[in-house]
């Protein structure tokens, strides 16, 4: 499936009209921006307004019954809590949404199988039918290939729409199953700016003094990632967010002073990156994934 080339708006808008919907999609971007692309471009398959108009319309009974507004409840990614696995898009029927259970680290196969159940089940309703994945970035790579098998054989009439932050955070299987709309990169983040938390630039202080610090030094502040991973999971990744634009930020500036070495920063990023992906994916321990990204940061910046 190719990754589509032109805007991503006049894409989507442009898929609605036509009524030609495919099994899978993935909406990728920074930020929450996939999600609301990925929520309006499926309550826009649903829509029974008229074909040329905007979708979704807003005034028909469709669009009405999507319209979100109260507290969504939570969900869970397990199985023994008896919590709900994926819910509906306020009360409509054809429109189903999984993310990242409450005290989760993770989407899991459980919440997937669940949605296929539901999704064999014929609808109380016609038309179609479209599944979000909210946080496709969080599965994992059991709920990955669930996932992929569904798509590739999708129940009738029946969309699923991942949003993701990172594609590379997705199998290479499943990503070739799906239409590929990559949202346009919003300005770029200051992490130094007044307006980030307290913890954001307290991360920034610190990795500008990174040089000072030797490996005990390191070994300590890693281990401050230590304890419950429901807790530490999101510190550690708020970590390497930071620290990968702190070394995206290092590499530009180095460029352009002229300088031609960064291959040293550029091999810290991928690490990082890659630290990134598989405390999500694979379920890393938080402190030890906290040190790998540390030290690749450390000895980049050696000189
Ligand atoms: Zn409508």
């Amino acid at each position: 499936m190719p990754t589509v080339a032109e805007n991503p708006t006049t894409f989507l808008a442009k898929s609605l009209a036509s009524e030609r919907i495919h099994s899978g999609y993935v909406i990728s971007g920074l930020g929450d921006a996939p999600r609301t692309a990925a929520l309006d471009f499926a309550r826009g398959i649903v829509c029974g307004g008229p074909t040329q108009g905007p979708r979704p319309c807003g005034a028909c009974d469709s669009c009405r019954r999507s319209a979100t507004g109260a507290q969504p409840i939570a969900l869970d990614g397990r199985e023994k809590n008896k919590a709900p696995a994926y819910r509906h898009v306020c009360d409509h029927s054809n429109l189903f949404w999984v993310e990242l259970g409450s005290t989760g680290t993770r989407v899991t196969v459980w919440q997937i199988r669940a949605l296929q159940k539901a999704l064999r089940r014929p609808s109380p309703t016609s038309g179609h039918r479209v599944a979000v994945i909210a946080d496709a970035d969080w599965l994992n790579e059991y709920a990955q290939n669930a996932l992929l098998r569904l798509i590739e054989e999708p129940p009738p009439a029946t969309s699923f729409i991942l949003a993701v932050n990172a594609i590379s955070s997705l199998l290479p299987t499943l990503r070739s199953r799906c239409i590929r709309v990559p949202l346009p990169a919003p300005p770029h983040r200051n992490f130094r700016g007044p307006d980030e938390p307290d913890s954001v630039r307290s991360i920034v202080a610190r990795l500008d003094g990174i040089q000072a610090l030797g490996m005990p030094e390191l070994l300590v502040w890693a281990e401050e990632y230590r304890g419950k991973r429901d807790v530490t999971v999101g510190q550690v990744n708020e970590l390497l967010t930071v620290s990968c634009e702190w070394l995206r930020e290092r590499i530009l500036h180095a460029v352009g002073q002229g300088h031609s070495s960064v291959q040293d920063e550029l091999d810290a990023y991928r690490t990082v990156l890659r630290c990134r992906r598989e405390l999500i994916r694979r379920n890393t321990n938080c402190q030890m994934t906290a040190e790998r990204g540390l030290f690749a940061i450390r000895s980049a910046v050696h000189s």
